[in-house]
């Protein structure tokens, strides 16, 4: 028999298991880093370090993102770029479609491609500054007509994102599963999911994932939430619903980033570990490169550095 996609492995184990106890033995999962190219000097420092602290993870790969409209579309391009020329890691640069013609985004993919950079998160993107999303009369509408237009130009790993709790401006649950089809068939290996809190419903995503006949693997994106209030406000627009469980751990730490820091690490590290009993053993990490928060989950997880040499 052939071997189960990745999805099916995923989804045969018992679903909605507890937290498995401590030294269960599970193995570490595979991990994946974003981080966002930097606007400062000081940014750039830091976005190095976290980079650096990062590297001996040895992630499977970790992206760049790429700002509304193509604001940063050098300093992506400079970010990944230099990933590859001076360090081990796999760069993936986010592409969108926001703005820009066919003939543009495609010359921007070309420009990765000739810079070794074989693997894009390809994404439509949004209006700067908000409003309704509109494609560029000569550009690609949507994220699966990039998919495609990306495989015409060279031989790309495409990642896609998806939506747990579905995408805000979608006309219903199941058209928005329709297109995370598409952009599969158009060519994408893999979708990356934005942050959710509610494990329950992820699991719930894949189980109707799979009924729509999706294979490729679903990588939970993870996000450490040490500034609440922030995230809250982001999770409005974006159609992420926040727990009021979560609201109580931050409840009265408002001032007090240390404390703010570990409970994020704890939420983190136990998220990641309910979803490894219910089978899944991939992960993405939203680091908003600040790096110690992904590493000590990292660690929790039983990722250690790998020693050069
Ligand atoms: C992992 C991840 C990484 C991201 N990185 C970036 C980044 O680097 N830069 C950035 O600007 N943004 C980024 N985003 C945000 C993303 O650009 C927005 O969420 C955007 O609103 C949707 O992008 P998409 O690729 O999912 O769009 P699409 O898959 O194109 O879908 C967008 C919406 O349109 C609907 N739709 C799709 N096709 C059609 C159609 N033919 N007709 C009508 N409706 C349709 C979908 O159901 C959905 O509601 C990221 C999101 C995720 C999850």
């Amino acid at each position: 028999m052939n071997d189960p996609s990745p999805l099916a492995r995923w989804l045969t184990g018992p679903r909605f298991a507890g937290m498995p106890a401590h030294g269960a033995g599970l193995p570490p999962p595979l991990l994946s880093f974003e981080f966002f190219p930097p606007r400062t000097e000081a940014l750039e420092t830091q976005l190095w370090a976290a980079i650096r602290r990062l590297e001996p993870l040895a992630p499977r790969f970790v992206s760049v993102t790429y700002g509304a409209g193509g604001t940063t579309q050098a300093r992506t391009h400079a970010t990944v770029a230099r990933i590859v020329t001076d360090t081990t890691l796999t760069p993936a640069a986010h592409l969108t479609c926001v703005g820009a013609s066919r003939a543009e985004v495609d010359d921007v993919a070309r420009q990765y491609w000739d810079a070794g950079i074989r693997h894009i998160v390809a994404l439509r993107g949004d209006v700067p500054g908000g409003g309704a999303y509109a494609p560029h009369p000569d550009g690609y509408a949507y994220a699966a007509d990039l998919v495609a237009g990306l495989k015409k130009v060279a031989d790309f790993e495409i990642s896609v994102a998806a939506y747990p709790e579905i995408h805000p401006t979608a006309s219903s649950p199941l058209a928005d599963l329709d297109n995370l089809k598409r952009k599969l068939d158009a060519g994408a290996t893999r979708a990356i999911t934005n942050y959710f809190f509610d494990n329950a419903t992820f699991l719930r995503f894949l189980d109707l994932a799979l009924a729509a006949g999706i294979t490729a693997p679903i990588v939970p994106g993870i996000m450490p939430v040490s500034n609440y209030s922030q995230m809250v406000k982001f999770s409005q627009t974006s159609g992420v619903r926040v727990p009021d469980w979560l609201g109580r751990y931050f409840d009265g730490v408002e001032d007090d980033m240390e404390t703010r820091r570990m409970i994020a690490a704890h939420v983190a590290a136990d998220q990641v570990r309910t979803l490894q009993a219910n089978g899944i053993d991939e992960f993405h990490f939203y680091t908003l490169n600040r790096p110690d928060l992904t590493y000590a989950i990292a660690h929790i997880l039983g990722v250690r550095p790998r020693r050069a040499g």
